[in-house]
């Protein structure tokens, strides 16, 4: 194939992560359990929000995480902030107060050398004022927020493409996860030929990151191509290619000791991946 029509196993790697999610349940963050990802050849993390063991936005506690990757050989791709949302804002001040909540998640995100603060944006109307003052406080930095779909009413695909296209900010993008879109029937489109490539076609110049997951019995967070996966891996990495997609291929399975294989599967990811081009 031609340049650009598919990726190789090397710039898949380059640009792999692992979600911390896979750690959830069954391994404290740690030197040790970043020890694991990197005999596995995963070197980059999206650090899911753990209030319990640090505080996303607060720089004494994240300067203890960062110590910890940079021991391991670890770097931070990105945030995801799922707990910071506008849900429970019933006041001006209380607004004003989670904006700085994000603000300090940004800039410590941006102090570890990471770029993508991915969130779930819930409660759009307080959300929308926000994300206009976290886009200014973001520009002229490498910092790229992400708005992730949901297969709830208000929140999927086509509901996240015509909320960024009305709030038209260049670095307020989308996540889409390849395991939170139903359709009607109950049908996951991402596993359909076809419609794979046209969800993220749909997604456009908003898709700024992406959650990969096998999929399988009508669930996600498997590692991908395990037996029985149905997720359309070539035609996603295809269509990706296509679009010149910028982001991170961040892969998003739930806790290793589910599957004890999971971290071998996701380490060999970018070959087998290749391969399907
Ligand atoms: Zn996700």
């Amino acid at each position: 194939m031609a340049q650009n029509d598919y990726y190789t196993a090397d710039e898949i790697k380059q640009r792999l992560s692992i979600s911390t999610l896979v750690f959830n349940g069954y391994r404290p963050f740690s030197e040790e359990s970043l020890g694991e990802l990197v005999r596995n050849n995963i070197t980059r993390i999206e650090l899911v929000e753990s209030p319990d063991q640090y505080d996303l936005s607060d720089i004494r506690s994240m300067r203890l995480v960062d110590a910890t990757c940079r021991k391991s050989g670890v770097e931070v791709a990105a945030y995801h902030a799922y707990m910071t949302v506008f849900r429970d804002v019933d006041s001006e001040s209380k607004r004003q107060e989670r904006v700085d909540i994000c603000r300090r998640q940004i800039d410590t995100l941006l102090e570890l050398g990471g770029t993508f603060w991915c969130c779930h944006a819930l409660a759009e109307e307080v959300a929308t004022e926000s994300y206009q003052e976290l886009a200014r406080h973001i520009e002229g930095t490498a910092a790229v927020i992400a708005i992730e779909n949901f297969n709830r009413a208000g929140v999927q695909v086509a509901d996240r493409v015509k909320y960024l296209d009305e709030l038209d900010l260049p670095d307020v993008g989308m996540i889409l996860d390849v395991a939170h879109e139903m359709k009607a029937d109950g049908t996951n489109p991402m596993t359909v030929a076809g419609e794979a490539g046209a969800m993220i076609n749909l997604c456009g110049r908003h898709l700024r990151h992406i959650h990969l997951q096998g999929y399988k019995d009508d669930t996600g967070h498997h590692p991908p191509l395990i037996e029985g996966d149905e997720i359309q891996w070539r035609e996603i990495f295809a269509t990706l290619a296509a679009i010149d997609y910028p982001g991170e291929f961040t892969f998003e399975p739930r806790g290793m000791l589910a599957n004890l294989e999971t971290l071998d599967y996701i380490g060999r990811a970018p070959e087998r991946l290749a391969a399907l081009g």
